[in-house]
């Protein structure tokens, strides 16, 4: 299928691995110029040379720190109007209620809700002008069906997801499309951190933990990055200009309910 976004411009936040990467890929593939963001510049501009030379598109790399004000005016200073922007950011930490301070949930909004806000406002002022425009959060299954250990990640998705609800909404008739993918459990380090902390605190090792996940997931495995990219490549396509203020989960059918 011929996603119609050829020659388009995208600044994919937190892109270096995993989610994020997949994302890129998916995009570049489509012939999307990039601009990907992660923290540490090595692994970063591998990935954007790996990119650009299996794609033939241009990438730049932008090492900064997407959750803070100036690490997103460099990503800006980069591309200051791209055509798509894919807001990612890392997940909080694993934790118990009672444990959670003000500090925590402030570094939680911080990262998960008020980052992907400030680049939309940046962003979405120039694709209302232009009448074109593709936004994708990378949220998480954790708004759908919250993770007991994920709290401070429930919560502060729970605020974007409510923000873009009403967001996505009032730029709609101006061609620009906000909507947010909910991965479930996806075969990236972010997982594996996540299976190392449940032998850390239940005993067991890696292999039980993996399996105990996977049991959950009717597909019988993890999903796959390339899959996630490729639904966050439709969604900034020409074919998804009807689709507005969406949560879609990608979870392998792991979230037991029928809506
Ligand atoms: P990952 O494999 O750990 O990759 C995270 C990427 O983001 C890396 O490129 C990392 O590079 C970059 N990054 C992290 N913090 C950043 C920051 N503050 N600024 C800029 N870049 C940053 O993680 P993932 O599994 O793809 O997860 C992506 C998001 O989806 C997370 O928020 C996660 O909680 C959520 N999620 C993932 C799953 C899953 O199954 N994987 C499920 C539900 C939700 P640097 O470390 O160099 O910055």
């Amino acid at each position: 299928m011929d996603l119609g976004i050829k020659g388009k411009t995208a600044i994919v936040c937190a892109a270096s691995k995993g989610l994020g990467r997949g994302c890129a890929e998916a995009l570049a593939e489509a012939g999307v110029d990039l601009v990907i963001n992660a923290r540490s510049a090595g692994p970063l501009e591998e990935a954007a040379a790996e990119i650009a030379a299996k794609y033939g598109v241009k990438v730049t790399p932008v090492a900064a720190d997407i959750t803070t004000e100036s690490g997103r005016a460099a990503v800006l200073a980069a591309m200051p109007n791209p055509d798509i922007l894919v807001n990612n950011a890392g997940g909080p930490p694993p934790g118990m209620w009672q444990d959670w301070e003000r500090e925590d949930f402030i570094k939680a909004l911080d990262a998960n809700m008020l980052a992907p806000i400030a680049m939309m406002k940046a962003v979405l002022p120039n694709m209302m002008d232009k009448g074109w425009g593709r936004v994708v959060n990378i949220t998480s299954q954790s708004v759908k069906t919250p993770i007991a250990v994920l709290g401070l990640s429930n919560s502060a998705r729970a605020g974007l997801t409510g923000y873009v609800a009403g967001t996505s909404r009032q730029v709609a008739s101006k061609g620009v499309n906000i909507n947010n993918l909910l991965p479930g459990t996806h075969e990236t380090d972010r997982i594996a951190n996540l299976d190392r902390g449940v032998v850390a605190t239940r005993g067991g090792t890696m292999e039980e933990a993996r399996a105990r996940r996977t049991a959950e997931i009717p597909t019988g495995r993890y999903g796959k990055t390339e899959e996630f990219g490729a639904a966050c490549a439709f969604l900034c396509s020409q074919k998804a200009g009807f689709i507005v203020g969406q949560n879609i989960l990608l979870d392998g059918g792991a979230g037991n309910a029928t809506f």
